[in-house]
């Protein structure tokens, strides 16, 4: 068996069959594990720090098995509550939206804990999105433009879509909800990786794999497959071939731009969708009690994080936003100043600062595209594909990616 890319899918993909007695060769192009989820340290910050933030949350199943099976059930902490802090730099407002326990949603009807300026009927605009069709956008689903959209629709789909509302797919806004929100604040708790995403998520993965026999072969880059009479017969890497022998079967767990030379029969979406990340390191005494996560309005930044002395805010969509080419140094100045407001922090710079922009995120996750999603079969009868950009009814997410690990193991095993 082998597996071909060792992102979260990939190492979803492998866990789940040397888990179950497989014997398993797990080859990836870069010097590391983890693809678009790793940690690294950063010289001029000084610090460990993710390549950009990532909200997992509680009734994220996948990622929870997939933890377990890795030996690392509490590697992500999950918040007390499923409690999302906002504040709006146009209003000066500041509110937490509250989620109850239980499928019930009786959050929503009281003001203390919804949106501010919202009333009860606004909230029913998510049985519009649960009735939404494959072709519809968040903004075609969602009628109201008030401040339920503003304060809730809007960032909700950045963060989970990394497409802005008028693009971003309806029914993979639908499943996030139906996964997490509408179960509840036990399924909608915010999941914090107190060491990094890499700590949390890669190394207990890599670990395992280790005890199970498992070592990844680092850059190694599959170029081509060769096929015969309806198989892959052999698997072309950067430095040598692979061949495989009648019983062997493939997991591909590449991203769409990747996969395409390999199967360029396939036609696939397009995934130079955009995150931008500024970490800043600062010496404030404010931060000991700044909220983890505070999610930003009426400012080009989107969400903070804050982990430990580095603050570190997201802005998806980021290509869509005109920020890929911006100028770096106004850019950073904008983002401080809007974290210094949205936490209310007193020092008035920051030690040293980093911007990161990932121009491969996720695929643009549009009707269109997701109609593109390649399924985890494929032609070939011993090749699968995984990755979060196959059909998984999710959006590009490491739920999405995870999950799609496990369908294509249980496939392929
Ligand atoms: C900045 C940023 C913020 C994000 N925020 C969130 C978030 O808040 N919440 C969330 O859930 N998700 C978020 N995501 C998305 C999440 O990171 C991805 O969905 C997930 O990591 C994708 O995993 P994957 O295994 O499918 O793909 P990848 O991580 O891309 O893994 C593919 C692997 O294959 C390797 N590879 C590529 N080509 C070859 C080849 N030819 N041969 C061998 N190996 C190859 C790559 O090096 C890579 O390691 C974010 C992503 C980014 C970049």
């Amino acid at each position: 068996m082998h597996v071909v890319g060792a992102g979260l899918a990939g190492l979803s993909a492998a866990l789940r069959l040397a888990a179950a007695g497989r014997r398993v060769a797990a080859w990836e192009a870069a010097g590391h594990a983890g693809g678009r989820c790793r940690s690294f340290f950063d010289a001029r910050l000084g610090r460990q720090i993710d390549n950009g933030n990532h909200l997992v949350l509680s009734g994220n199943r996948s990622v929870r098995d997939y933890l377990s099976l890795a030996g690392a059930p509490g590697a992500l902490t999950p918040a007390p509550e499923a409690a999302f802090p906002f504040a709006d730099l146009e209003s000066g407002a500041r509110y937490t939206v509250r989620l109850n326990r239980g499928p019930v949603p009786w959050w929503i009807a009281l003001p203390s804990r919804r949106v501010p300026g919202t009333g009860l009927r606004d909230y029913l605009g998510a049985l519009a999105l649960l009735r939404a069709g494959p072709e519809s956008t968040v903004a075609e689903a969602v009628r109201g433009r008030g401040p339920l959209w503003r304060g809730f629709w809007e960032p909700l789909t950045l963060a989970a879509i990394n497409t802005t509302p008028e693009r971003a797919s309806a029914q993979l806004l639908a499943r996030v909800l139906v996964e997490t929100f509408g179960k509840g604040a036990d399924a909608s708790r915010p999941m914090f990786a107190p060491h990094g995403l890499g700590p949390a998520l890669v190394e207990p993965a890599l670990a395992r794999l280790s005890a199970l026999g498992v070592e990844v072969g680092f850059n190694r880059t599959l170029r081509a497959i060769a096929r015969e009479g309806g198989r892959a017969t052999r698997l072309a890497f950067s430095d040598g071939d692979e061949a495989l022998g009648p019983a062997d079967r493939v997991v591909l767990a590449l991203p769409p731009s990747r996969l395409k030379p390999i199967l360029p029969e396939l036609d696939l979406p397009n995934d130079a969708c955009a995150i931008l990340n500024a970490h800043f390191v600062v010496d404030d005494p404010g931060l000991a009690t700044a909220a983890p996560l505070t999610g930003v309005l009426g400012a080009t930044t989107q969400w903070i994080f804050v982990r430990g002395d580095v603050v570190s805010l997201t802005v998806s969509a980021a290509d869509a936003l005109g920020l890929v080419e911006a100028d770096r140094e106004a850019l950073t100045a904008r983002l401080w100043a809007e974290t210094r407001a949205a936490l209310g922090l007193r020092a008035t710079d920051h030690t040293a600062a980093r911007i990161i922009i990932e121009k491969r995120a996720t695929f643009d996750q549009s009707p269109q595209a997701v109609a593109k999603r390649a399924k985890a079969r494929t032609s070939l009868e011993n090749l699968f594909l995984a990755g979060d950009a196959t059909d998984t009814d999710l959006p590009a997410t490491i739920e999405g990616a995870i999950r799609s690990g496990e369908t294509a193991a249980a496939l392929a095993g």
